[in-house]
């Protein structure tokens, strides 16, 4: 699927387009990307405060990944200030984090009122490397 149509599922599922429901569908092609997708024999074990605004990347990263509650293949650990994702499929991995900079930057302006469409456009304008520290690797 294209990221236009991920964007407009996402949206619809998780009720609001923000800047962290961004971050995760950009999150989730990078580990797509790097470690290919079967929802069926993927698994992601997520890091953050397990709050709003940070939980909603989640949904995000779901979208794009097929890892969902349902098939009880994420795995969601109440952690630090930070948001890190480790996806398995198969016998690939990636590690994800979301960079220091880019999540204070978007919780500063969320605080500052500015409009969370735009800003969720912006970070889908950004290339992964932007936004994200990670490394791929085969094998566990
Ligand atoms: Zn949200």
């Amino acid at each position: 699927l294209s990221l236009e149509k991920l964007v407009s599922f996402a949206t619809h599922i998780h009720g609001h387009l923000g800047p962290f429901l961004a971050l995760g569908l950009k999150a989730g092609q990078l580990a797509v990307d790097a470690a290919g997708r079967d929802p069926l024999k993927s698994q992601a074990v997520f890091r953050m405060p397990l709050k709003r605004p940070y939980t909603c990347f989640i949904d995000g990263f779901m979208v794009c990944t097929g890892c969902t509650p349902g098939k009880l293949n994420m795995d969601l650990r109440d952690s630090g200030d930070g948001i890190e994702v480790l996806y398995r499929c198969g016998a690939r991995s990636v590690t994800l984090r979301v960079k220091t900079a880019v999540l204070q930057g978007l919780l500063d302006r969320l605080r500052g009122g500015e409009d969370e469409r735009a800003l969720a456009f912006k970070v889908l304008e950004s290339k992964p490397e932007d936004l994200f520290d990670f490394s791929a690797s085969q094998g566990f």
